[in-house]
């Protein structure tokens, strides 16, 4: 099969236009940043050679406007998309791009993460340095030493909690 691959500018963790997964399989990716025109790309690329689909890597970077370049490619050129991402920052906010991609695509698939508690791991927490958690700042932040770590809903703001000075819910902590 004649698949593009894409994914974002942004993440530089796998060398330049690579992407990799953790079982070690890696291929070289198109790249895109908010510019990046996706259907004109697509269309493109399919004048060349009939494409059979497309894979985007790191689609919570995806703006408003390249989710519908991405569904006008699958409505009007066919061509199946595949989207991989993350659905929530650190903050607990959606993503633009995962927020369209939730409201628009056909079909949703959750990939299962497990919090050392055992509970499914929805959320990400990023942590400093010092294993502290972060609960605002910019949504993006590629490199440093912060680490971030996929826990269940009640591990993430419990450690928001216990990093906080003031109450979430306003109610006592257990
Ligand atoms: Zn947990």
């Amino acid at each position: 099969m004649h698949t593009l691959i894409f994914t974002a500018e942004i993440d530089d963790r796998y060398g330049k236009g690579r992407v990799a997964s953790r079982i070690g399989l890696s291929s070289s990716a198109a790249l895109f940043s908010k510019e990046t025109d996706l259907f004109n790309e697509i269309k493109q690329a399919n004048e060349v050679q009939a494409l059979h689909c497309i894979l985007l890597d790191e689609s919570q970077f995806l703006t408003r406007e390249q989710v519908k370049q991405l569904i006008y490619v699958t409505d009007h050129l066919n061509i199946p998309v595949l989207c991989y991402g993350l659905r929530t920052d650190f903050r607990g906010e959606l993503f633009e791009g995962s927020l369209y991609l939730l409201a628009w695509a056909d079909k949703l698939v959750e990939l299962k993460t497990v919090c050392h508690c055992g509970r499914k791991a929805n959320m990400v927490l990023r942590l400093d340095a010092e294993g502290r958690p972060f609960h605002d700042g910019a949504q993006v932040v590629i490199g440093g030493n912060d680490k971030y770590i996929s826990v269940c809903r009640k591990h993430y703001w419990q450690a928001i909690e216990q990093g906080s000075e003031q109450a979430i819910f306003g109610y006592p902590a257990e």
